[in-house]
């Protein structure tokens, strides 16, 4: 049987540069080997592929894949954990760039040119749970290429991503996350596999980047007000929300003729709506 020696590793980490984990920065080490382990895997990782890791932390994940990938690119936003990084824990890994920056900012598109040429990459993380949405889908809107992104989210998260029309889950991450990928659930991850553990239940979710859009639709920006509009006031019928929803510019009347030549109630809710509706709808109106 394996030897988990990650925590350990961790807590001498952290005592040798008298480390406190940094809650601004969502910073919940993963000290579980196995988990890693079900996290490559679900990753595909081969030898010629290039990764980007979001959010190394203190290398525990970045060891394993500068082992298995051909290249790795690590965006950390503590300058702190970087200087450790670089300095020693991963100081003797050929196939890794490390940058310091907060990856809401960084061109991912012009790293993704220079280091892999343009070919798409394997977006692998543990993710700041603070800002798992606004990462997601900067990376899905900047249509950056990539193959998969395997991440490591709040369980609750996760269900809202791989959720079905109707439930309580489904929501506008869903219809967006299905929009670009197809959602696996690979594995649910107890609290006890960080450290410090986080209040919340985690997942590990692969998001395979799908080549087209299942559905075809007009103009997918103005779908996604409808989606933003719709689920912004999920209790209210779809036409309260899109009538009172700035942008959208349609009548009760309108959105009603258009369920209805659908095969829907006037009186539907947005979360009744798949996202093939959600784009016949937005062609409609
Ligand atoms: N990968 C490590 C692991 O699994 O143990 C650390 C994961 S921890 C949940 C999230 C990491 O993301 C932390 O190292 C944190 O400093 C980093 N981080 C937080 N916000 C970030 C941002 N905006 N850009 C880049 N990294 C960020």
């Amino acid at each position: 049987m394996m030897i988990n020696d990650e925590p350990a590793r961790t807590i001498g980490i952290l005592k040798k540069y008298d480390l406190m984990p940094r809650k601004k920065f969502g910073q919940n080490f993963l000290i579980d080997a196995h988990v890693i382990e079900k996290i490559i895997d679900a990753a595909q990782i081969g030898e010629d592929d290039c990764v980007l890791e979001i959010g190394p932390g203190i290398g525990t994940m970045t060891r394993y894949l500068c082992d298995r990938a051909a290249h790795v690119i690590a965006v950390e936003i503590d300058r702190d954990l970087v200087k450790i990084l670089k300095e020693d824990i991963l100081k003797d890994k050929e196939n890794l760039t490390i940058i310091n920056e907060d990856i809401l900012k960084v061109d991912v598109e012009e790293l993704v040119r220079k280091k892999n040429d343009g070919r798409p990459i394997k977006v692998v993380a543990n993710l700041p749970y603070y800002i798992t949405t606004p990462i997601i889908m900067g990376l899905f809107e900047k249509h950056v290429p990539m193959e998969s992104l395997t991440l490591m989210v709040q369980k609750e998260v996760a269900s809202r991503m791989c959720a079905k029309p109707g439930t309580k889950d489904y929501g506008a991450l869903t219809v967006a996350v299905s929009y670009y990928s197809e959602c696996y659930l690979a594995a649910n991850v107890p609290s006890n596999c960080f450290m410090p553990r986080p209040d919340v239940m985690s997942a590990v979710v692969r998001l395979s980047v799908l080549r087209n859009p299942p559905v075809s639709v007009k103009d997918p920006d103005r779908m996604f007000s409808i989606v933003k509009a719709a689920f912004g006031q999920r209790r209210k019928t779809l036409q309260n929300a899109l009538m009172s929803a700035q942008g959208i510019a349609c009548t009760k009347e309108d959105v009603a003729k258009a369920l209805e030549s659908m095969g829907l109630s006037a009186l539907a809710r947005g979360e009744v709506l798949s996202l093939e509706q959600f784009a016949r709808i937005s062609d409609i109106l």
